[in-house]
């Protein structure tokens, strides 16, 4: 079985959020399971410098705008997973955010740059790219290659089937109707079935409506993106196509969140010895200028500083936390009027220390030092920061939404022997004084908070669990192609639908 999967970004080529983290890994998982995949992206100039084994493979010809366009096939840096570059240089021939001038403002032509991106995408994935390959399913992913199921419907490519994965419902691809006469796709495209939205063209609504399957990264987010809550006006489509609509949980890069093994962190530790833990604390408190007390608890945060991740929740119960001694630190970059606020913060120092700024290896001493971790989120497709955590026996407090509610099990008071977090339901401080006060309650008793701890530690967020769970969808799909693929990952008794809901 043979598997394009097209994204905007991919870590370490180029990185803006969690999708290039996921086009990153599942490709890799689903070709540790037998399935061939190769990853298309864009030739930005950073993803040329950094890619290995770089060579020209074909050339496409004239896409959108009549711009040439050639195909470069490289390895990824770290992991050697075979690359498929789309080398348009008056598209994407610029450094830095992909998607954004340096003033911030998104480029004028991403309309463009996209769409040729998608269509390129269609082309190699049914066959008529000139690269000596096609795809049996191409799996595009967000608005940005939204337009390539659309080009891939219309091209009638008879043997490849598409999916379509929502990391992230907020972000749709929206356009003035009139692009449309540049994206060379006939007129009954655009109507209410296809990528018309209130009068605009979107990139991806025309993911979800001419996808064969639909997928978002958590089976929680699949049922919420089904509400206008959650749906931002399209959860009238999510719910007809709700057939074809399923959650697969994002994994984790395990050996780059490992406690034994984690460079960036002072003491290594792990599941059956602790000790490393509280050096962890120790060490942070110190580096934070906390009062270095081992019995205060300490709470962390990293996170983009948006209203999605209730960051207003956090700031204010930040002074009923430090009137009882709970210290919290947090690490944030984002809106400018959060980033005032921690920076003006009333509060006593000694228990709340705040760091501006994006810090990765910060971000693994938060995790490792603290007790536990804050991920008040007001929607949450997957999340990776609360599994992250657990890892580490920082146990989540968050709230029950998406990926949260589908990673997290509440610790009952009624029952400290089960759960491996925090959960609350109302997007409002004083739930979310509640839940933290329960968990330091929990934390009183050190036997009970270290039985909870390793339940954490042992939860399996592998890339191989969601590498299976695709693998069904596309199963679904093409099944001729999916029976060369390893029998054993198929049909292993017991693994049913695991991690999978629709
Ligand atoms: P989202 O993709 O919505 O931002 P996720 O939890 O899925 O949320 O992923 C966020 C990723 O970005 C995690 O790897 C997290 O550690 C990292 N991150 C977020 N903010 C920061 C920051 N200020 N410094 C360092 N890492 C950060």
């Amino acid at each position: 079985m043979r598997i394009l999967f097209a994204a905007s970004e991919a870590y370490p080529l180029v990185k803006t959020g969690g999708l290039a983290d996921v086009a990153a890994a599942l490709p890799v998982a689903l070709n540790d399971i037998g399935i061939e995949t190769r990853l298309l992206l864009p030739a930005y100039p950073d993803a040329m410098d950094s890619a290995r084994d770089v060579a020209r493979a074909a050339e496409l010809g004239s896409l959108l705008g009549g711009h040439g366009a050639t195909l470069f096939s490289a390895r990824m840096p770290d992991t050697g997973l075979p690359l498929l570059l789309l080398d348009c240089p008056p598209l994407f021939a610029r450094r830095g955010n992909p998607y954004t001038e340096t003033g911030g403002s998104d480029w004028p032509d991403n309309h463009l740059r996209f769409a040729a991106l998608s269509l390129a995408a269609a082309r190699i994935a049914s066959g008529t790219s000139g690269l000596d390959w096609r795809a049996d399913v191409l799996h595009a992913n967000d608005w940005q290659t939204g337009l390539a199921p659309a080009y891939l419907r219309m091209s009638g490519a008879p043997n490849t089937r598409s999916v379509f994965t929502i990391h992230n419902m907020r972000y749709q691809g929206l356009f003035e109707a009139g692009v449309l006469a540049e994206l060379e796709l006939p007129r009954h495209a655009f109507g209410m079935e296809g990528l018309e939205f209130h009068g605009h063209v979107s990139m991806l609504k025309a993911g979800l409506a001419f996808c064969d399957h639909i997928t978002t990264v958590s089976p929680t987010y699949a049922e919420e993106i089904r509400t206008p809550e959650f749906g931002y006006g399209m959860e009238g489509l999510l719910a007809a196509r709700g057939h074809d609509l399923s959650g697969v949980l994002n994994g984790i890069d395990e050996r780059a969140w490992n406690p034994a093994t984690d460079p960036h962190i002072p003491a290594s530790f792990n599941g059956d010895d602790l000790s490393g833990k509280a050096a962890c604390k120790t060490a942070l408190q110190r580096e934070l200028g906390l009062d270095e007390d081992s019995g205060a608890p300490l709470i962390s945060m990293v996170t983009r500083l948006t209203a999605q991740k209730g960051v207003d929740l956090v700031i204010a119960i930040l002074g009923a936390l430090a009137e009882r001694g709970i210290q919290v630190a947090i690490l944030g970059a984002g809106d400018p009027g959060f980033e005032h606020h921690l920076r003006t913060l009333p509060v006593p120092p000694g228990r709340i220390a705040t760091r501006l700024g994006y810090d990765e290896t910060l971000a693994h001493r938060l995790i490792a030092g603290a007790d536990m971790f804050l991920m008040p989120s007001r929607f949450e497709p997957c999340g990776l920061t609360q599994m992250y955590a657990m890892r580490y026996g920082t146990l989540a407090i968050a709230r029950r939404t998406g990926g949260l509610a589908d990673t997290i099990r509440d610790i009952a008071t009624s029952d400290p022997t089960s759960g491996t977090g925090f959960l609350f339901d109302a997007s409002t401080p004083d739930s979310l004084l509640d839940a933290v006060l329960r968990a330091v309650r929990l934390r009183a008793d050190g036997t009970a908070w270290r039985l909870a701890q390793r339940r954490a530690m042992q939860q399996d967020f592998s890339w191989t669990k969601a590498a299976e769970a695709y693998l069904r969808i596309y199963s679904r799909l093409a099944p001729t192609a999916a029976s060369n693929v390893r029998a054993a990952t198929i049909e292993q008794p017991g693994t049913g639908r695991a991690g999978e809901s629709s």
